[in-house]
């Protein structure tokens, strides 16, 4: 799983990330090409811009399942599965009313 403590500093500021254990495979940029893409120092991928979208959401999720290394990391979400039932403390929609808790 990818480890937010490791997170390369130039991603974009946002819940999605790449960590320190990126092998620069470049799947993900071929799978979300709106939000991820290659370091300019050339060795890793980054997170250059967040999901805006449910597509680009979407297209992140599978990135991060593709990810060979496990290195991409959603707000730390990733490390365990979501309980039904946790889900609003989780950050995602209630299980039921599909309604994302709010943030303020
Ligand atoms: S899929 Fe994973 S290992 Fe490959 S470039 Fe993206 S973050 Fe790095």
């Amino acid at each position: 799983m990818a480890d937010a403590t490791q997170r390369w500093e130039d991603n974009v500021p946002g819940k999605w990330y790449v960590d320190k254990s990126c092998i620069l495979c470049s799947l993900c940029s071929d799978l979300a090409p709106n939000n991820f893409k290659e370091s300019q120092q050339g060795d890793h991928d980054v997170v250059y811009r967040q999901p805006r979208n449910p597509q680009e959401e979407e297209q992140s999720k599978v990135a991060m399942e593709q990810c060979p290394v496990e290195a991409i990391g959603c707000n730390g979400l990733e490390a365990a599965p979501v309980a039904v039932g946790e889900r609003e403390t989780a950050g995602g929609p209630h299980e039921k009313t599909g309604v994302a808790p709010r943030h303020d």
